[in-house]
């Protein structure tokens, strides 16, 4: 999975870079021209329904107060299309709780080889209401139906059989801490 963690860093690494460009760069085209050779690059020819709005939201994403943590990455079986890849990345915004600076599991990006390229195809955010729980007081949680994650901006990614974790750094969260280490 080493190949995997480096396509996920060279993604959050380029995230951030892009970020820092809108917030330094005087002449904006810059940035806009940086912003949509970003998109094409991880997202060309990703089947999406409604494109469009998949754009804005993925855009709205690179509104950035610091690099996304990569937690860790779980790897599925994708069927004939090749594995499924899930990165765990941590909160943009830069936050300090009672036990230090606050890492915490804040999205799961969805990433495959197509055609020999690295593009991302789904992505959901930690559900404010269980926080990647899928329950509370025993029942299961109504706002994300029981999954933990509500999707954002893409279809739910169909993942298969659970093939293997790759391990990189624990949240401090211990709710989310619990899960990092469950598999
Ligand atoms: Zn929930």
């Amino acid at each position: 999975m080493d190949n995997i963690v480096d396509v996920f860093n060279e993604f959050l690494d380029e995230e951030w870079a892009l970020h820092q460009c809108a917030c330094t760069e005087k002449d904006q085209s810059a940035y806009v021209t940086a912003r949509t050779a970003f998109y094409w690059k991880w997202c060309k020819r990703v089947t999406i329904p409604n494109r469009s709005s998949y754009r804005e939201a993925f855009e709205k994403q690179l509104e950035l107060e610091q690099r996304r943590t990569l937690f860790q990455i779980k790897k599925y079986d994708g069927g004939e299309e090749g594995p499924i890849y899930r990165a765990y990345v941590g909160d943009h915004r830069v936050s300090v709780g009672p036990s230090g600076p606050n890492t915490r599991y804040n999205q799961n990006w969805y990433m495959r080889s197509f055609d020999g390229e690295w593009k991302v195809f789904g992505l959901s955010q930690v559900c404010a209401d269980c926080s990647t729980l899928g329950a509370s007081d025993g029942q299961s949680c109504t706002s994300c139906g029981g999954e933990g994650w509500k999707w954002f901006a893409t279809d739910r990614v169909k993942r298969g059989e659970l093939l293997g974790v790759h391990k990189i750094e624990a949240p401090a969260s211990s709710r989310h801490k619990e899960e990092y280490d469950s598999e």
